[in-house]
């Protein structure tokens, strides 16, 4: 527990010795570390790894429990919102030339009308600016935390097809180091004619654009922004940056991919984090083509978990490790989100991979029971039986090598990078194939 404490804090350069107090800890947290209730909560934010913890956390697949008779499996846990009815506008500008760059604007709340029956591709209306049928546009987000003109926006890449269909939102780098969704974003958006889609695709590809500038996961106060969703406007920094994002801009979707990458030197299996007890969650992930999916309810203040209590179909993207752009978890990812786009009936792609299936897994982390330099004698994607060596810990001073074994036989879905690692440390990251809850 210490450890866990301990890690992001060495990680931020908040601690000077090893024996030193925990003196030049921010404000924000030397105000929190009264109490214990507000331990947790400190806790929490400092622990900030998805991808461990998202999983960790997770309740078994229903096909797991007993069903109560009054509750029906069948009944999907959340209203799919209508398609966009907040942000629908008559379509009488079919012909309107393509906006460039649009001014920046924020807090733009547009009045809900009654969902009409869609023929015809109609506007949006986002942050504050109306994107013709047809067309492709920049807008930018401003959370409007910084004083008057030293605000930085951060840029919306929007698609509006020619045709109606659903809004499917891509987000990024809400962990500023997390590259490779930056990418991902770019090529789907750009590969898109607004001609031949049929609904909407709205992209922000760096959430967080003071850590990617930092080449941090954290906001500017040290917090983790995927523990604040969907936000408040009164809150603190966070609350008030995922509120910001989440009324402005991931209340108008339909379908969020938020993509992410490992975090701590471990790198992911290209895989989907997904509430599989959701029926209209489990739904969607079949359109992802080959991409692993992996059983993971999320926990509150994530994105993912925020935007499925607003009734958006969420899933959370994992590609790679973070800090890095790796060319083979992006294709994997454009890949997928291609096929999702197909499958929803948004765009024809020009081929595909058979009939590709997704494989389901439950997971667990297997960890470091010694301190030391880690070393790993599996790779990402192995296939690996239980009690065979995924590596060792190996201390340097005294020659003591320990070996890490697989606790049951399943695929390395994720894994740590070698390094120096502490006891405890979540070194690799074992999928079992698990069966989906029956429709
Ligand atoms: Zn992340």
């Amino acid at each position: 527990m210490l450890y866990r404490w301990l890690t992001p804090l060495f990680r931020a350069g908040l601690i000077s010795t090893l024996c030193g107090s925990l003196v030049v800890l921010p404000t924000a947290y030397a105000e929190q570390s009264a109490g214990s209730d507000k331990q947790e909560v400190l806790m929490a934010e400092l622990v900030g790894d998805e991808n461990v913890e998202d999983v960790a956390q997770s309740e078994p697949l229903q096909l797991l429990k007993p069903q109560e008779p009054s509750a029906p499996v069948k009944e999907p846990s959340f209203p799919l919102k209508e398609p966009s009815a907040s942000i629908k506008e008559p379509s009488a500008s079919v012909e309107k030339p393509p906006a460039e760059v649009q001014e920046p604007s924020v807090g733009a709340t547009v009045p809900s009308e009654q969902p009409a029956p869609r023929e015809e591709a109609s506007s949006l209306t986002l942050l504050g600016s109306e994107v013709p049928p047809g067309t492709a546009t920049r807008l930018s987000w401003s959370p409007a935390i910084q004083g008057a003109g030293l605000s930085q926006p951060t840029p919306v890449l929007v698609v509006n097809g020619a045709r109606p269909g659903p809004t499917l939102c891509l987000t990024g780098a809400v962990h500023g180091d997390e590259l490779n969704g930056i990418e991902i974003i770019r090529r789907t958006i750009y590969d898109l004619e607004p001609a031949k889609l049929s609904g909407r695709v709205i992209g922000v590809p760096i959430v967080n654009l003071p850590g990617f500038q930092q080449g941090s996961r954290y906001l500017p106060d040290r917090r983790d922004l995927n523990r604040h969703f969907p936000g408040s406007p009164d809150g603190n920094l966070a609350d008030r940056i995922a509120h910001s994002l989440f009324e402005n801009v991931i209340r108008h979707c339909d379908m969020l991919v938020d993509i992410h990458t490992g975090s701590l030197k471990r790198t992911n299996l290209p895989q989907l984090r997904a509430d599989m007890n959701n029926p209209d969650v489990a739904e969607l992930t079949r359109g992802f083509d080959r991409m692993a999916v992996v059983h993971s309810t999320g926990s509150k203040g994530m994105l993912r978990f925020a935007a499925i209590d607003a009734g958006i179909c969420a899933v959370t993207m994992e590609a790679g490790e973070s800090l890095r752009i790796q060319e083979h978890q992006i294709k994997a990812g454009v890949n997928s989100l291609t096929s999702l786009m197909d499958k929803e009936g948004m765009i024809s792609r020009m081929f595909v991979w058979g009939d590709p299936e997704p494989v389901y897994y439950d997971s667990e982390w297997v960890r470091a029971e010694h301190g030391g330099i880690l070393f790993s004698e599996t790779r990402l994607g192995d296939k690996v039986d239980k009690g065979e060596i995924l590596g060792y810990v190996s201390d340097p001073i005294t020659n003591a090598q320990h070996r890490i074994r697989a606790s049951s036989n399943g695929r390395v879905i994720g894994m740590a990078v070698d390094q120096v690692v502490m006891a405890g440390f979540a070194a690799y990251h074992v999928g079992t194939e698990a069966e989906v809850p029956a429709e």
